[in-house]
């Protein structure tokens, strides 16, 4: 594994916060950072690995045969992850995303799933439990996915022309394979499903208006997003990042659209409606989303935490460091009190708000070594 690549300090040498409280002091202060944000998500990465070579994610030039993924042994099991989730649901969390590298390439996921599944909040209510996915493999697992318990999934897909497509996951994988894999999903019921594209000007801007016509109507949710500096090895530039403002634009040369209400605290995209001849949101027609992680930080109300492939608990996408949460399971051999004595620290002190510092701050003086997007999940 290249240290340029995975930029993280060894939690086993470094200190993690002392909890902060005693249980009982704990359960009387609710649990939020600096910035009085609650932990509300956590995305899991499962694998490190992937089938595609999408350029702004895993550039086949740093991803290639050479590359050195995680061995199997420092994978967290699926006990391990369905613990730590357990006492994260405990702290506050009510919602799961699992993401990668490719989620499904992870053997036997629908045995997670299950097992995540089971798990309820302390009111008795199960948890919001969805999945990030390539879409290559999900003709063939959506009905597995669905019976173990998964709820919803959000699919990537960057295009609708066949070449674009092929040219941007670099692995000359067809878009109808993922548009089948979009059609199960949504046969099965694991909807609504969602659709991201992230817009990449000069490679696929082209395709927004064609994508949203083509999704209009068809009970998917098509969210685009702005092509972000994550991780060290995608090349990132300001002027390959199309503003959210420009693909509304786009939007409004075809279509009258209302601007919808947030759904949810901590909801990244910015809603967007189709009008009807009334200029109301007409349902059937649906609506998109707009994710301007560059141009409109959304740090005010992040509630979201990362667990790494292998344990490491991660306060921001832009983070450079994680805390081991792998080493309090297995070295120091914790009990559930314990641990969330641990993240509840953790989330205490947590100060992250990248996208934020970064708009107001000149052009590359963020952290130079971040972690990536592969192996933390979007
Ligand atoms: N492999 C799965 C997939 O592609 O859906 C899950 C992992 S992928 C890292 C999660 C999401 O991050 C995808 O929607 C992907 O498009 C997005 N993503 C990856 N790199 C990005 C970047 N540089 N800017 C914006 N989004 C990115
Ligand atoms: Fe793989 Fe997803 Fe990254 Fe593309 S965005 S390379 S599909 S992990
Ligand atoms: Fe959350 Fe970090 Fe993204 Fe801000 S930059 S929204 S803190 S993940």
């Amino acid at each position: 594994m290249s240290e340029s690549v995975y930029p993280l300090i060894d939690l086993r040498t470094a200190a993690l916060p002392m909890p902060a409280a005693t249980p009982a002091e704990r359960l009387r202060t609710a649990l939020l950072d600096t910035h009085a944000r609650p932990l509300h998500d956590l995305r899991i990465s499962v694998t490190d690995r992937c089938n595609f070579r999408c350029s702004y994610c895993m550039p086949k030039e740093v991803f290639d045969k050479n590359y050195a993924y995680l061995p199997h042994k420092d994978l967290l099991s699926f006990e391990e992850i369905t613990r730590l989730a357990k006492n994260f649901v405990s702290l506050g969390v009510r919602k799961i995303r699992l993401t990668g590298g490719e989620p499904l390439l992870r053997k036997n996921i629908e045995v997670l799933i299950e097992q995540l599944a089971s798990l309820s909040t302390p009111d008795g209510s199960p948890l919001d439990l969805t999945l990030t996915t390539n879409g290559s493999l999900l003709e063939r697992k959506a009905q597995s996915l669905k019976d173990a318990g998964l709820q919803r999934v959000t699919v990537s897909l960057d295009g609708l022309d066949d070449a674009v497509f092929r040219r941007m996951n670099d692995v000359d994988f067809p878009v109808h394979d993922v548009l089948k894999g979009i059609e199960r999903a949504q046969h099965v019921g694991l909807g609504p499903v969602k659709v991201n594209m992230v817009v990449k000007k000069g490679t696929n801007e082209q395709e927004i208006v064609p994508m949203a016509r083509h999704f209009r109507h068809s009970g998917v949710r098509l969210r685009f997003i702005e092509y972000m500096d994550v991780g060290a090895t995608n090349g990132w530039r300001m002027d390959e990042v199309l503003p959210s403002a420009e693909v509304l634009r786009l939007l409004q040369q075809q279509w009258s659209m209302v601007a919808l209400e947030h759904s949810a605290v901590g909801e990244t995209a910015q809603r967007w409606g189709y009008a009807d001849a009334a200029g109301q949101h007409d349902t059937h027609a649906g609506e998109i989303g707009l994710i301007s992680s560059v141009t409109q930080a959304f740090c005010g109300d992040c509630n979201r935490a990362r667990l790494s492939t292998e344990g490491r608990m991660y306060l921001c996408l832009f983070a450079g460091q994680g805390y081991d949460l792998r080493h309090l399971l297995r070295e120091q051999g914790m009990d559930d009190e314990q641990l969330q004595a641990q993240i509840d620290a953790i989330w205490r002190l947590r100060t992250d708000r990248y996208s934020q510092l970064r708009s107001q701050a000149p052009a590359g003086t963020g952290p130079a070594r971040r972690v990536e997007m592969s192996y933390i999940g979007g």
